[in-house]
């Protein structure tokens, strides 16, 4: 829905300073979230960290018009002559009261979920009951901050049957604002725990706070069993129909009469109504039963049949959790839960851990630090703790800190050790004998257990791929400084950032603010998304059973061909999603992937037209032979084309698509073709595809002699006895062989690596995880550094020997290779 910047003005009561006129459809707080800058309002938040009004330069410079600001800058009128500054006491607050009027334009059911676990279980899993049936807005993720409310309900639009949001608070006073966003009609208390305890006098007053979220609501679901909250409730003026549920209470109206757990599934026999009857899941532990019962509630109550409901019910799909599994040392596996540190979450991740597949037969350990923000006794705190750890399975408990090594007596282990610090655990005997179990790590954040994980992780020292950020950063202000003003940057980071690592040089880019980074497949993306990295990503290459990872992890797909287009345009009608943006690829001369544009562009118009979950964000295509002049006159034919098609495209929309088709090559070689955005790949990594020369060095792959003999003359080296020996000779083996991505046609003497700055030619056929290296005359020892590719021997001599593009040999390097970056 699209507000014009006078309605806006007048909902938010603000000061207006500029006077252009202006069509509000994006909300924005967070300026690495920018996706539609003509349309957007930007709204510049102050927290303890940061401070939105810093970010105004550069989002106008990317092309954002309107703020919502507490203070408007000096000299405005001459540095921002197209912005309209809307001023306002709290900016914060504006937003709230924004996503309020816009909440109020809605006479439908919006169900408001609050409670201090399963809220994204809940409003996750009442959405994919629900969504058959309705068009449902949910909140994202878990975006149920004071902030995170109002980007949710903004959410709302034409489409919209019914609205999902969650409330989260973590201070007395926090739910009034969000009860004002959200006016839920159906609101659900999830259950009262311990979380953000030390800012409650009392669980009660917790839950009376929580509960404000109800008051006005018209049905109300919550847990009778629980009594605090049936205490709340009774002492509270609550005007809206009651549905509580109860495992105890007969005459509850929601009367749980058993819940019977199988291998796989649970099944949940419930009376309502006086209806006896029953639902699965194929969950069996216990916060998905009650999230489960509470989903029930709200579905039947919004008029599902009993045996729809359970036909749905056993399709329900796992909500992801953050937690990490991860590979460790000595046969362990590392579970780690850094994102929760109160009891509840403990109780979710020791019953993940001991859900998880590769637990059988291997022992398992707790390593926990002190909890914090329990605003419970310690003796009370810990000795649930250890019945939990118990009751799950747990063998052995590794405590860390002072209270609980205080407190030791309270843990009922077998096996139990305390430390007072990470570091003194580390320098332990406990430590160094971990091995052949399953660990799981749940630390407060002033721990530091991430230092622990990574200590604990499976490392593979001798051949590494050293990465050099700063030549990397060095790389992209060399293409920028070619870029005309105001040009946009995609940064290419598929096939793991051509073999340097995506997570890390993601990072490393984010920093830099490129406009996007572009990965081959989702989950790339995904990956990417779960290291931080908030950037714009783009997906060239969408797989159709991926479309829901694309949405929930905010990544734009590629679009190609019709089949892809109608495929998407469905899921993301499915998730009720609309304006979902993408990027349209024309064919103008690879013959790979892209809509012809002489042929399809009025089809692809009029589908685009006819739908409006999905959204044109940019349109582009790529040159077959940048990096060449032969293909000068080709290039120009293919510029032709894109040019005409992106045109018809961009016509026959109002709001702005961005045309983009150089890479590394064209930024170089076709300035006058750098359209809105450009597309850096090798370039990046330190090639230039036009000379082959080194820009700036980024990736060296070496290792170190593992063993050194001599070898006489006569007799033969390696597999196939391929590596005779003509003259007595030295000979050195070094661990990295095919299966490395060392391409075994570098073998009898095809290829060289560096031992101490000289060549030493690969002797005999490479195997998978060894080669052999002729080091006679050269001054080595064993454990001596060998480059592979890097610092001193530029990957392209690999390539040319090996008759490929140095794009290859980067990308080869395989994923057992550790990557080490640096900064210089
Ligand atoms: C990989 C890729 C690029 C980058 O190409 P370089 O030659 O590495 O700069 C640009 N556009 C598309 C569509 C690509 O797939």
């Amino acid at each position: 829905m699209i507000y014009s910047i006078e309605e806006v003005i007048t909902q938010i009561g603000a000061q207006r300073y500029g006077s252009k006129s202006a069509q509000i459809g994006f909300l924005l707080t967070d300026s690495r979230s920018l996706c539609f800058p003509e349309e957007t309002l930007f709204f510049a938040l102050k927290t303890d960290r940061n401070d939105g009004h810093h970010y105004i330069s550069e989002l106008y410079r990317r092309g954002v018009r309107n703020f919502v600001v507490s203070s408007v800058p000096v000299d405005y009128e001459h540095l921002y002559p197209e912005a309209n500054f809307l001023r306002v006491l709290n900016p914060c607050k504006a937003l709230q009261r924004l996503a309020k009027c816009h909440r109020e334009e809605f006479h439908i059911p919006i169900v408001g979920i609050t409670g201090s676990n399963g809220k994204t279980m809940v409003k996750e899993w009442l959405y994919q009951l629900l969504s058959p049936q309705f068009f449902v807005t949910r909140s994202p993720r878990s975006y149920n901050s004071q902030v995170g409310v109002a980007l949710s309900v903004w959410l709302l639009n034409e489409e919209t049957q019914v609205g999902i949001f969650e409330a989260g608070i973590s201070e007395p006073g926090e739910m009034a604002a969000l009860q004002h966003m959200i006016q839920p009609t159906i609101a659900v208390l999830t259950n009262i725990g311990d979380a953000h305890q030390e800012n409650f006098a009392s669980m009660e007053d917790k839950c009376r706070e929580k509960m404000i979220l109800l008051k006005d609501a018209e049905i109300l679901v919550y847990p009778a069993d629980d009594p605090i909250i049936q205490k709340v409730v009774n002492d509270s003026d609550l005007r809206g129909k009651k549905l509580a549920w109860s495992m105890s209470d007969k005459s509850a109206p929601f009367y749980i009469k058993t819940v019977e757990k199988k291998a796989t599934m649970t099944t949940i026999t419930y009376v309502y109504h006086e209806h006896e009857d029953w639902f699965s899941i194929p969950f069996i532990d216990e916060a998905s039963v009650a999230d489960a019962i509470e989903c029930a509630v709200v579905a039947l109550e919004m008029g599902m049949s009993m045996s729809a409901l359970d036909e749905r019910m056993q399709q329900l799909e796992p909500v992801a959790m953050r937690l990490e599994v991860k590979e460790g040392q000595h046969g362990c596996t590392l579970i780690n839960d850094s994102y929760n540190s109160d009891i509840n979450s403990l109780d979710i991740a020791l019953d993940f851990m001991n859900r998880r597949p590769d637990q059988q037969n291997r022992s398992r350990t707790l390593i926990i630090s002190d909890i914090d923000q329990s605003g419970r006794q310690p003796s009370e705190l810990y000795k649930e703790v250890s019945n939990l750890a118990v009751k799950r399975g747990v063998s052995q408990l590794i405590g860390i800190g002072q209270q609980l090594s205080a407190n030791r007596n309270l843990i009922e282990m077998p096996k139990k050790f305390f430390f007072p610090t990470v570091e003194a655990f580390e320098k332990s005997e406990v430590f160094a004998q971990l091995h052949d179990e399953v660990i799981l790590l749940k630390g407060a954040r002033r721990f530091n257990f991430d230092q622990l994980t990574e200590r604990l992780e499976r490392k593979v020292h001798e051949t590494i791929l050293e990465v050099n950020l700063n030549a990397i950063v060095d790389n992209l202000n060399y293409y920028r400084s070619l870029l005309k003003h105001g040009t946009k940057l995609v940064c290419m980071i598929k096939a793991d950032a051509y073999g340097a690592g995506a997570v890390e040089v993601a990072k490393t880019l984010q920093d830099h603010r490129v406009d996007y980074l572009a990965v081959a497949v989702a989950d790339e993306g995904v990956t990417l998304r779960k290291n931080g990295i908030t950037a714009n990503i783009m997906v060239m290459n969408p797989e159709m059973s991926s479309f829901k990872m694309l949405f929930d992890y905010d990544l734009e797909p590629e679009v190609y061909s019709f089949r892809l287009l109608d495929a998407l345009v469905k899921a993301a009608e499915k998730e009720g999603i609309t304006d979902y943006p993408v990027h349209i690829k024309l064919d103008t001369g690879m013959h790979r992937l892209g809509f012809d544009p002489q042929k399809d562009m009025q089809t692809l118009i009029s589908r685009l037209k006819r739908q409006n979950a999905i959204i044109p964000r940019s349109v582009f295509s790529h040159f077959v032979g940048s990096d060449s002049d032969d293909f000068d006159s080709f290039s120009a034919q293919q510029f032709a084309l894109f040019d005409e098609g992106s045109k018809l495209l961009q016509a026959a929309f109002t709001h702005k698509i961005i045309r983009h088709m150089d890479n590394s090559a064209g930024i170089e070689h076709f300035p006058e073709r750098q359209l809105d955005m450009c597309r850096l790949g090798l370039g990046l990594y330190g090639i230039n595809p036009r000379t082959n020369q080194v820009i700036h060095q980024v990736s060296t792959l070496r290792t170190t002699i593992l063993q050194k003999r001599e070898v006489k003359a006569g007799d033969t080296v390696g597999y196939s006895r391929k590596g005779t020996i003509a003259h007595d000779s030295v000979i050195a083996a070094i661990p990295i062989g095919y299966a490395d991505g060392l391409n075994r046609r570098l073998g009898n003497r095809h290829g060289y690596c560096l031992v101490n700055g000289q060549r030493a030619p690969y002797v005999g056929n490479i195997c998978m995880d060894v080669a052999m290296i002729d080091v006679t005359g050269i001054d080595c020892k064993e454990g001596d550094r060998v480059e592979i590719f890097g610092e001193h021997l530029p990957v392209t001599v690999l390539s040319d020997i090996l008759e490929t593009i140095p794009y290859e040999v980067l990308t080869s390097v395989s994923n057992r290779v550790k990557r080490v970056y640096y900064h210089d």
